[in-house]
């Protein structure tokens, strides 16, 4: 048997790259010079009290919030945030990047689940309808719902309600994928069917930026684990060294307040 020698594989880019990200809400320093990049088809789960900053690092991501100062890259868009103006179409640009699911469905309540997975690529992004139709479909089964496909939100569970939100965060398709603490509005039973959705995602190669409070998730998916406190990053690192091995004494605080 011949033996050849692999090259190692090169360091792929990140697909996700953050530098120097800062933004206020008035006199309130919500970000401060918050750093990270994403590896593609990676997990980063960040974790933090409540009020340090997380939700809004997604929403600068997202340009949901438009940052003070501080480059956003995702993928070929880069928006530098200190440039000022920043314009519709840089915003557009970014957003178009990357799928939200958000901590409550925000599902529109008077379309089917199916309208609702089809209404961002038919709409925004004028894409044929038949063709949409039959991905969504795919979706909604990636998703365990396609029997619901012609159900009204108001007929299902907060459960199955976000695992719609996350078909129709999949349906623009997105190089990324945002969650803002997509199980925190649910009942504890529903929790495991929404994680288990997210976890196939992460199995398929799903670049993924997750805010959560579920440590068994990060521990079990995360590649990569941001502490943040005060709008910094005090921590990052595999799960095992921010989770079980914590250096800060602000983290492990938070963590012994959580587990
Ligand atoms: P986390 O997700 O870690 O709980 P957030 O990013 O939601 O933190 O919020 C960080 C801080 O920014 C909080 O003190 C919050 O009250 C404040 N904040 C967030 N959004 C706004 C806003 N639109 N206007 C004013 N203050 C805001």
């Amino acid at each position: 048997m011949t033996e050849t020698t692999k090259p190692s594989a090169p360091e792929s880019d990140p697909l996700v790259s953050v530098s120097g990200l800062a933004k206020s809400f008035g006199e309130h320093e919500v970000l401060r010079s918050v750093d990270f990049d994403v590896a593609p088809g990676s997990v980063t789960v960040l974790i933090g009290p409540s009020g340090s900053g997380k939700t809004t690092v997604l929403r600068s991501l997202n340009a949901l919030d438009v940052a003070d100062a501080g480059v956003v890259r995702i993928g070929d868009v880069e928006v530098d945030f200190a440039q000022r103006p920043v314009t519709k179409r840089q915003v557009a640009s970014l957003r178009a990047q990357s799928g939200m699911v958000f901590q409550a469905h925000h599902l529109f309540p008077h379309l089917t689940v199916l309208e609702n997975v089809t209404a961002g690529p038919v709409l925004a992004q004028r894409r044929d309808r038949a063709a949409v139709d039959e991905e969504a479909r795919d979706l909604l089964r990636l998703v365990g719902l396609e029997e619901k496909a012609h159900a009204y939100p108001f007929q299902l569970s907060g459960g199955q309600q976000q695992r719609v939100g996350i078909a129709r965060a999949l349906a623009i398709r997105p190089k990324l994928m945002l969650f803002d603490e997509p199980t925190s509005a649910l009942d504890p039973e529903l929790v495991g069917e929404v994680l288990l959705v997210m976890k196939d995602l992460a199995a398929q190669g799903w670049t993924m930026v997750v805010v959560t409070h579920e440590i068994r998730f990060a521990q079990q998916v995360a590649d990569q684990v941001l502490f943040m406190d005060g709008g910094v990053i005090v921590e990052r690192g595999t799960p095992d060294e921010v989770l079980t091995r914590p250096r800060t004494e602000r983290a492990r605080q938070f963590l012994h307040r959580i587990l």
